[in-house]
């Protein structure tokens, strides 16, 4: 299993953590998955985000998945749905396949009977299209995200604490609310679309409005992947 990280590194950690886990759930015994991973400097996606460098960040991603194939990963996950906006750029001149985060996602909310959801992430998640479309297009889900202010203090929330592994209750509190605010304006359930947004909400905190969690969706599709080819 390929895997494009750095992004956070704590979001990394947890993919490392739950590939395994769930390798070794199938397999049992000492069995946990073999991993290619290259980590990128989170420093750099930082400034390609808040200075809207995408084609910079598409190249600099292009190098890292090229490295993770020539490193031996028979396919590429990337643990950024954020970065997922320059996906057509680094998975380009790839030779091995790319699971994108929003088909797993996508097919569990297809499954789960939802067509309207909120989505929850980086303020280029919430704001730009390439999310919002993917979504709609390929599983005629339709997206809802939070007013603009709620939009700042989500996004200051994943940028200054939970990539920096800081937890806060207020902070916790804060996406309750704007989750709660989605809901009544008629989302059915809420996409944490930002692979550490999990390690701050789980579905206890809310338990009435499905949560759908990029990171552990992702990370089963890449773990049945595997299994699949092997
Ligand atoms: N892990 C993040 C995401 O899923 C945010 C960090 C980033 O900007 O890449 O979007």
């Amino acid at each position: 299993i390929g895997v494009l990280g750095g992004m956070s590194n704590q979001a990394t950690a947890e993919y490392y953590r739950l590939l395994n886990a769930e390798t070794n759930r199938r397999l049992g015994g000492w069995e946990i998955a073999e991993t290619v991973i290259v980590g990128v400097n989170f420093g750099n996606i930082e400034h390609f985000v808040r200075n809207n460098s995408w084609t910079e960040a598409g190249e600099y991603l292009a190098a890292k998945a090229l490295a993770t194939q020539h490193a031996g990963a028979d396919f590429l996950i990337c643990v950024s749905n954020t970065m997922h906006r320059v996906a057509p750029r680094f998975t380009r001149d790839l030779q091995i396949p790319f699971i994108h985060i929003a088909d797993p996602t996508g097919i569990a909310m297809r499954d789960a009977g939802v067509r309207r959801v909120g989505l929850l992430g980086t303020r280029p998640v919430m704001e730009a299209a390439f999310l919002k479309d993917y979504y709609s297009t390929k599983f005629g889900i339709e997206i809802m995200v939070p007013d603009k202010g709620e939009q700042t203090e989500v996004d200051r929330i994943i940028f200054n604490e939970l990539v920096r592994g800081q937890l806060l209750d207020k902070s916790r509190a804060t996406y309750v609310d704007v989750c709660e605010r989605l809901h009544a304006r008629g989302a059915e359930g809420i996409v944490l679309g930002c692979t550490e947004i999990f390690l701050l909400l789980g579905q206890d905190d809310l338990p009435d409005i499905p949560l759908f969690d990029t990171t552990s969706l992702h990370v089963k599709a890449a773990v049945e992947f595997a299994h699949a080819k092997a």
